[in-house]
């Protein structure tokens, strides 16, 4: 940590997994990742705060009496975010149902995004949610004009994926919109834990604090001019990365296309224990791939 780390908050306090581990047959079962499926409910949360960790990085804090009962024991657990017109009839919108979220039927669904849950908070009763920032969407143009008083409906998570024990090493690798994800491991890791993080982003203004107990090194990967979604300013952070010894567990969140090469040369290098997803897809608003676990 450099001495002007921000503090690590203390460990949240969390309710113990509700269901039963689903582990792969062949896997060791430590290392295997643990589902754990939580009751769906749509919240309508208030903004307490909203402020800029980095030009591209926007925090918006989260509060509220439907807070309540918020569980999140996955790092890369989602929520999602939903952005009705103003105005929308409350009637309109989607409930949750025993098959997910029901939405009124013939009404226009609302535009709905994927984030993830950066910090809860059940003390203070907060959750945090950070937005990278690019062109254009419902989700940045949202998070770009929130402030205190306004209102964000949230629903889930559905369900929580809780990583594996007893790897040698982690590596955490992704653009911006995977940062929320990464800093929350990076604090919820053991103390002395190996990890490795290549984090992209378009230049050193971009660059927030990665606080963590673990063992860390951390490798800033800059695209400059290029555009987001270009997979080869991470190929190459990797191809110059050597691995640790031992076997290790590898997560990678980013454009889709970055996330499948990231995926393919990890699998190239050996590393079987992999978790990829597209957090988001070059031309294709609000899309959501998983690529492997
Ligand atoms: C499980 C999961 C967790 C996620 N967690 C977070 C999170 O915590 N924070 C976060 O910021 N994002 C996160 N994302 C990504 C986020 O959902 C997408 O970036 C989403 O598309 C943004 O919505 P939007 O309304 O701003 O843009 P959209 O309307 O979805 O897209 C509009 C245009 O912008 C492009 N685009 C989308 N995202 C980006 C980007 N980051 N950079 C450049 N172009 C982009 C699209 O290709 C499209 O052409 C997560 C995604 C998943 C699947």
């Amino acid at each position: 940590m450099t001495p002007d780390t921000p503090a690590l908050p203390p460990a949240m306090p969390q309710p113990a997994p509700e269901a039963a581990p689903e582990a792969a047959p062949e896997a060791a079962p430590d290392r295997a990742p643990r589902r754990v499926r939580h009751p769906l409910r749509l919240r309508r949360l208030e903004v307490l705060a909203a402020r800029r960790l980095s030009p591209s990085l926007l925090r918006v804090t989260l509060g509220g009496a439907e807070l309540e009962g918020f569980t999140s024991l996955g790092f890369d657990d989602h929520v999602k975010l939903f952005f009705p017109a103003p105005g929308t009839d409350p009637a309109l919108l989607p409930q949750p149902g025993p098959e997910g979220l029901a939405f009124p039927e013939g009404a226009p669904r609302p535009p709905m995004r994927d984030y993830t849950p950066r910090r809860h908070d059940p003390v203070a009763k907060t959750l945090e949610i950070d937005f990278a920032l690019h062109d254009a969407g419902p989700a940045t143009a949202w998070a770009m004009q929130a402030a205190p008083g306004q209102t964000l409906l949230v629903a889930g998570p559905r369900g929580s994926q809780i990583p594996g024990e007893g790897f040698d090493w982690h590596l955490l690798a992704g653009d911006e919109t995977a940062l929320p994800a990464i800093s929350r491991r990076l604090e919820e890791l053991p103390a002395g834990t190996r990890v490795v993080v290549l984090a992209e982003v378009a230049g050193p203004a971009d660059e927030v604090p990665l606080p963590s107990r673990a063992a860390l090194e951390l490798r800033w990967v800059h695209r400059g001019t290029a555009p987001a979604g270009d997979a080869r300013p991470l190929l190459a952070a990797l191809a110059a990365l050597e691995l640790p010894p031992g076997e290790g567990f590898a997560w990678v969140a980013a454009e889709a296309q970055v996330a499948r090469a990231l995926k393919e040369a990890l699998r190239a290098r050996g590393v079987t224990w992999l978790k990829a997803a597209g957090y988001w897809k070059a031309g294709a608003p609000g899309a959501h791939e998983t690529l492997s676990d």
